[in-house]
This record gives structure tokens, sequence and C-alpha cells, in this order.
């Protein structure tokens, strides 16, 4: 019987991340352990919630009494850790927190790993989940391999380079046991409705602008978020100690073009004439040190441990519109509240 730390298990990647470990490894203990911010909802668990091999643990990462008593409690053997503050505009805001949960938060968690698992390392493994905008952008029609320098632009970026550069640290100095890996853009259930893909399928839904950044230039590689959590499984337990990987569905898209397809298919299936959503793109002001194209390599992956991803981009966005379209309940219920205050505040001006 292994004991499993996920960290961020109620927000977007890691429900899907705690259902596929819980469902897939009977013999395993999921501990998700998540502070429930606005992005985290226990709801995206309905379905797992009274399987024996979960439980649910409601503590923040940057509590550094907390996060020692959890680890004595449980006996972790491992962590895959993918809370975080996630969202670029909200780091443009207040960078400072996510400096605290991104890079303290991680921190404490690995003082914790050091010092509970310091007399045996055997069959131990810290998992760090991060992203590709830790390379910042890539202009040249090249890709980000595992080799790419970091050259973060946003503070979110900045706080995922810092966490993964204390990840390896600790790993350097200490001997701890750690694997990264840094993926691209996702998409599909469970999104939380502030980041592009969600947020434009419940604007087209209800009539309202689609505020689209720039001129809609950006390049942007999507995966599949299911695809993401079967690469997590591999990379857990099949990646090589201290070694990173990309993961990526070489799939780029220019947001302008993804926002077409997103307008063309939800015309189809509201029943609406072609070309009613398109009418609803409203150009915005750019994202201060917006980054151009990010595209990721993925060879690393798929080579050496055999992933590949399982859907076609046109599969995977019908998919996720009928999603949300389906789950009218869960859009309203995460979009009352806080988010719609945060939201009013980002667009009143635009
Ligand atoms: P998300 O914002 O949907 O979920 C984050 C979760 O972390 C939420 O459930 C939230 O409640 C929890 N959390 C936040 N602060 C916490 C704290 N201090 N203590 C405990 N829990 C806390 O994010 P996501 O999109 O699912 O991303 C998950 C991870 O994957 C992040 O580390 C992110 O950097 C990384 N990632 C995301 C993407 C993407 O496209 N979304 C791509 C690559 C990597």
């Amino acid at each position: 019987m292994k004991t499993i730390l996920v960290t961020g298990g109620a927000g977007f990647i890691g429900s899907h991340v705690v259902r596929l470990f819980v469902n897939q490894y009977p013999d395993y203990k999921i501990i998700n352990l998540d502070a429930l911010t606005y992005a985290g909802n226990l709801e995206n668990l309905k379905d797992i919630e009274d399987k024996p091999n979960y439980v649910f643990e409601k503590g923040d990462i940057t509590d550094e009494a907390f996060i020692f008593h959890l680890f004595e409690k449980y006996d972790f053997d491992g962590v895959i850790h993918l809370a975080a503050e996630s969202h670029v505009d909200r780091s443009i805001s207040n960078p400072l927190e996510f400096l605290k949960t991104n890079i303290f938060g991680t921190v404490t968690l690995l003082n914790a790993a050091k010092d509970q698992w310091k007399e045996n390392f055997e069959g131990k493994r810290f998992y760090h989940v991060s992203t590709d905008e830790v390379y910042g952008s890539v202009d040249d029609g090249g890709f980000f391999t595992e080799e790419t320098s970091y050259d973060p632009q946003s503070p979110y970026s900045a706080s995922k380079a810092g966490s993964d550069h204390f990840v390896r640290a600790y790993a350097n100095t200490y001997g701890l046991p750690i694997v990264i890996s840094n993926c691209s853009n996702n998409y599909g259930p469970n999104q939380f409705p502030e980041k592009l893909i969600p947020l434009f399928i419940n604007n087209i839904r209800n009539n309202k602008a689609l505020p689209v950044y720039g001129k809609g230039e950006n390049i942007r590689d999507w995966l599949y978020v299911i695809d993401h959590a079967t690469a997590i499984d591999l990379v857990y337990h099949k990646g090589r100690n201290k070694e990173t990987y990309n993961i990526g569905g070489f799939n780029e898209w220019k947001n302008i073009d993804l926002i077409k397809v997103m307008c063309r298919t939800m015309d189809e299936k509201l029943g609406r004439e072609a070309g009613t959503s398109e009418k609803l793109i409203t150009y915005v002001k750019d994202r201060a040190g917006h980054d151009l194209r990010y595209a990721i390599d993925a060879n690393k992956i798929m080579n050496e441990l055999g992933w590949k991803p399982s859907l076609q981009f046109e599969e995977g966005i019908s998919k996720t519109i009928d999603w949300y379209l389906d789950n009218e309940e869960w859009l309203k219920n995460v979009t009352s509240g806080a988010y719609q205050k945060y939201y009013d505040e980002m667009y009143k001006e635009r």
C-alpha cells in the first residue's frame, strides 16, 4: 500500500490526476490536499469522494506547521505537487501571492519531505508539476526542449521557474528524489472559466463579448487535460530520477484561429446561424509581457516513456464544449460570488 500526497487536487488538472490515481490504483491511498481557493472545487471529485482509497485534507501548502503535521500523520511515499496560483492575469495584479504559494509553498513541501524521508529515500519521490511558460517565448519557429534555458516573462512563470529551481536544488543539495514535468496549455472539463477556452465557451453561450488580447496572434500548444493526467501517471511511475520531461500535444494554434474554431463549433451545437458567434470577438489591449509563442518538443516523454496524446484537437474541443454545455450547474456555481467580482473588475474598462 503506497500513500501519495496530491496537492491542488480540487483544481482543474489536479482533479483529473486524483481521479485517475484513485481509480487506477486501488492499492494506493491518495491524500488530496487543497486550500480550496477560488480555483479549487470539490464538486470536481464528486464521483470518487466515497472511494475507500481517497482522503481529502483541507489545508494550505504555505502553513508549515500543518504541512509537517500532515507528513507525520500519513508518512507519504510520494508527493505529486500541483497546488499553485495558476492564472497569469492574476499574477500581474498580485505577484506576491504567486511568490508565496508557488515558491514558499513548494519549499515548505520540500522541507517536509526532506525531513520526513531523510533516513531513507528508497522508493520515495517528489514530483513537481510545472509549466512550459518557464521557458519564455519561442519566436524563431523552434521548440522548447528539456535543455532550453529558463526565461520567464510573467510573475506567474517566474514563480514556477523559481519553484522548479528549488526542486532541483533539493535534489542536488540534499539528495531528495525528484522529477519535474513542464506541460503546455491544458483544456478540458473542470477548468475554471477565467482561462481562455472555458471563458469563451461560457461567453459564447451567453452572447457576451469575447475579449481577445492584441490581434490574437499569440500561439499556444494545447493538450487535453486527461492526456496530461496520463503523462503525470507515467512520469511519476517510470520517469528517471532528477529528470525533466516536457509534455505537449504538438498542437499549435494561433489564439484567433482557435477562437474561430470554437465559434463555428458552438454555432453548430447551439443551432445558431453560421458566423453568429464570431461577431462577439472584441480585440482588447494586449497583456503586458505576453509571450508570442509556446511550442513544446515532447519527444523525450514519447520515446522514453511511450506516452502520446489520445485525442486529436477537434475531437477534444468538441468534447470539452459538450461538457460545459451539459454542466451548466457547475458553471453557475463557480461563476457566482468571488469569481464574478474578479471578472467584472478585470474587464470593466476594456
Ligand atoms: P488551478 O488553478 O485550476 O488549481 C490549483 C489548485 O491549487 C486549486 O484547487 C487551489 O485551491 C489549490 N491551491 C492554490 N493555492 C493553494 C495553497 N496555498 N495551498 C493548497 N492548495 C492551494 O490550476 P491548474 O490549471 O489545475 O494547474 C495545476 C498545476 O499545473 C499548477 O501547478 C500549474 O502551474 C500547472 N500547469 C497548469 C497548466 C494549465 O494549462 N492549466 C499547464 C501546465 C502546468
